[in-house]
């Protein structure tokens, strides 16, 4: 089960036991994994197919606009990641979004009362993860399709640079439950249910960008019919550059319905929903698939850390499908690693 971390200063140094340790995927999991386990005094280094870090909290730059079109924003429960906000907020990596919301729904159109802090990155938001990578040794560009178990240690192999030269101690996975599947298959038939059984489904999401301020007097809505699920004004967040930006995300349903069009196919259907909601045709749009968006069933069974294999699994899926929850299992995976040194040290 996920425990709550602790502070970084509270989770137990193991400087005698350094070890070497594998995490691949540099998204939020990751990376306040690879953070706590170096403070913890182990050897970290990170794997990440793409080339920056970041994961699905993301902002997709063009070449004279940009648009937040993953997570759209952050908010804070555990007192250990309001911390961490406010880390980011004093090195100019976060900021409040005091945005004006509403919900849309038969009834129409009806303001939402702000509930709670919603945070985003600035100027970008991929700002916090940039934060947390600035000292952890991270290959990027580097796809891992195997994990080797030999004896005692972990080899790793990519797709794109074979077999890596470092020998592992610990692997930890942070990536979403279908792509750490066939990872884990070969050596954990728990691992592989775990992942398995955490079904995710994608969202479609549409940029749209305008010379000037399109006429909708919000800054975001929740939208509870028809085919979309949320719509938000991305230029409105602070220390945006972009005049006029804004995303819109499907619904799972609907993302699930189309997820095998291409975007050039689902581009149409958007925009003519994006019109038929908000009255205004898109001239300038992207389109992107998040193919591993969210669960599409609210289990989630915790982190998992196998002390026999040295292998273990964080990630949003295992948490709370959100910015704080990746950021929380990888820390907890981290202190299930640091507990266990303490006890082999007794
Ligand atoms: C459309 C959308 C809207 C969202 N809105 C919100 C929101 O408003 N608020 C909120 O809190 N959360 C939101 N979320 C959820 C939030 O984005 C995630 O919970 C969080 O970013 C997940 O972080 P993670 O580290 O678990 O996974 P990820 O961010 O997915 O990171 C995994 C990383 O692993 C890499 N990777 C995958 N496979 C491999 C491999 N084999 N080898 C190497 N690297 C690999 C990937 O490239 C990626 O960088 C949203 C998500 C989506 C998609």
């Amino acid at each position: 089960m996920t425990k709550n971390p602790l502070p970084l200063s509270e989770i137990p140094l193991d400087m005698t036991q350094p070890r070497n340790i594998a995490i691949i995927g540099a998204g939020l999991a990751g990376l306040s994994c690879a953070q706590a386990l170096t403070a913890q005094g182990h050897l970290v280094q990170l794997f990440e197919k793409s080339r920056g870090v970041s994961g699905r909290m993301s902002t997709r730059s063009f070449e004279s606009w940009a648009c937040d079109h993953g997570a759209q924003y952050f908010t804070a429960t555990d007192p250990a990641f309001q911390r961490q906000i406010e880390v980011w907020q004093a090195a100019g990596a976060a900021a409040l979004w005091d945005a004006q919301i509403t919900s849309y729904d038969a009834q129409g159109w009806q303001p939402v009362k702000p509930s709670m802090g919603r945070y985003v990155g600035t100027p970008s938001m991929t700002a916090p993860a940039k934060f947390l990578a600035k000292d952890l040794t991270i290959h990027f560009s580097t796809t891992i399709d195997q994990l080797l178990r030999e004896g005692k240690i972990w080899k790793l192999h990519s797709k794109e640079h074979g077999l890596h030269e470092t020998r592992f101690d610990i692997v930890i996975l942070a990536i979403p439950s279908k792509q750490a599947e066939p990872l884990v298959q070969p050596h954990s038939n728990l691992l592989f249910d775990r992942c398995r059984d955490a079904v995710m489904v994608p969202t479609w999401a549409l940029m749209v960008y305008a010379h000037k301020r399109l006429a909708l007097d919000f800054d975001a809505a929740f939208i509870n019919t028809g085919m979309f699920s949320w719509i938000a004004r991305s230029s409105s967040k602070p220390k945006r550059q972009s005049e006029e930006a804004w995303i819109a995300h499907a619904t799972s349903d609907w993302s699930r319905a189309h997820e095998n069009l291409t975007k050039d196919e689902a581009a149409p259907l958007l925009t003519e929903g994006f019109e038929k909601l908000t009255g205004i045709r898109p001239e300038i749009y992207q389109t992107h698939l998040w193919r591993y968006a969210r669960l599409g069933h609210a289990t989630h069974h915790g982190h998992i850390f196998d002390q026999s294999l040295q292998l273990g699994l964080c990630g949003d899926w295992t948490s709370t499908e959100k910015v704080e929850g990746a950021w929380l299992s990888g820390r907890a995976v981290a202190l299930d690693i640091a507990q266990q040194s303490e006890a082999a040290s007794r």
